[in-house]
């Protein structure tokens, strides 16, 4: 039986070509690192409705279950756009995050120093190596609070409604913490505690968690200032812990900064040690099947998958340092500057795979 059994939801448009790279990374990976690896498929957005008629069948639940780890290409494209709105490609995605108890959702926002002149950040402000963790969290608040449509004053009106709970509160503080203990021990907390009352609750609830981890300097900002300290000043964060409407702004604003979409990774966390994996891109229908990709988001989302779910923190500092060697002097179309050596999908696979 291999040590770790990883499911592969590879997905539409240039997902399978992405997920393939990183598979093989990975493999390199485990032979260096002394470990083995099953890969088991499954079926997640268009190309589920093609072959089963719903975006998320419940095998694919089942198998991601039964696995350590779960690898995500991504999902969606223009065939899929006529499909109603609980039957698209994209609502696949909200079914297995619930389904899996996915909370947190951890996005780094890291600067590869041969990359930095891709970052619209003047060079004098991102200074060395930006590395910035956010941690947001993905199951609740008003995204999945009370909604409805109502009349007011005779006008047509809509509301939704934001709720936290302090055991909600509480376990993506944790997550946060822990991981600020593993960084540079430094935690901000972002809320709109002037305003919201469920705010309020936040900041006591992580106040009072903050007492656990007495070696990590936690401060706290309101969103307002959190979104223009993350430009003005972003080397003052280390980790960021927020509510799931907060950090999808945050976290797309803090992605922007880092410059190139094509690679960035993220983690979607449960209680447990199932985790989801996936590059923070879609399926960039316009390339797909050309080979041009850029494969190392979803590279650098297997290092995160074995920092945190499986538990070899050697294989993805290995990783992350082979992607920033390969970077000196070659790249992907989409991160193309003159002087460099211009790659396929395969081929940076490959590149990043000797680099290893
Ligand atoms: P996108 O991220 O797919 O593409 C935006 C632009 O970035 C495109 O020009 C694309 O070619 C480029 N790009 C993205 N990833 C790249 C990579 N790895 N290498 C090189 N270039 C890359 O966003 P979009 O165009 O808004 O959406 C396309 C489809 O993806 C839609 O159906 C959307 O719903 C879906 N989507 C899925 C996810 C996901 O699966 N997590 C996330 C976002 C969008």
């Amino acid at each position: 039986m291999a040590d770790y059994k990883i499911t592969l939801l590879k997905g539409d448009g240039i997902g399978p070509e992405i997920v393939n790279q990183a598979v093989k990374v990975l493999d390199k990976a485990s032979e260096k690192f002394n470990f083995s690896v099953e890969y088991v498929e499954a079926l997640l957005g268009g190309c589920a409705i093609d072959a089963t008629g719903v975006p998320l069948p419940d095998e694919t639940v089942e198998k991601c279950k039964a696995s350590d780890s779960v690898l995500l290409g991504a999902v969606g494209g223009p065939k899929w756009d006529n499909q109603p709105g609980n039957n698209r490609p994209e609502a696949g995605l909200l079914g297995i995050r619930g389904a899996l108890g996915l909370f947190a959702n951890l996005r780094p926002s890291v600067i590869f120093g041969p990359l930095k002149s891709a970052s619209p950040i003047k060079d004098e402000i991102i200074g060395g190596n930006l590395d910035i963790m956010i941690v947001r969290e993905l199951t609740g608040g008003i995204y999945f609070g009370k909604k409805g449509r109502t009349e007011v004053n005779g006008s047509p009106a809509a509301w939704d409604t934001e709720m936290y709970s302090v055991p909600e509160v509480e376990r993506i503080a944790r997550v946060a913490f822990d991981l600020a203990m593993k960084r540079n021990k430094k935690l901000t907390s972002v809320d709109k505690a002037n305003v919201l009352e469920s705010s309020r609750l936040w900041r006591e609830t992580v106040n009072r968690i903050s007492k656990e981890y007495p070696e990590v300097e936690l401060n706290h900002l309101y969103v307002d200032n959190a979104a223009m300290q993350l430009v003005r000043n972003p080397r003052q964060f280390d980790v960021i812990v927020t509510s799931n409407i907060f950090g999808d702004i945050l976290s797309d604003e803090a992605s922007m900064i880092a410059g190139s979409i094509g690679m960035l990774a993220s983690a979607s966390l449960s209680d447990g040690k199932l985790g989801l994996y996936e590059p923070i891109h879609g399926s960039a229908p316009d390339i797909a099947g050309q080979g041009i990709a850029n494969p190392l988001a979803t590279i650098l989302s297997v290092a995160m998958m074995l920092r945190y779910s499986l538990n070899q923190p050697d294989a993805a500092d290995a990783i992350e340092t082979a992607v920033a060697k390969v970077l000196e002097t070659h790249r992907t179309p989409d991160i193309y500057e003159e002087g460099f050596t211009k790659v396929s999908t395969d081929e940076m696979g490959d590149l990043v795979c000797q680099a290893l």
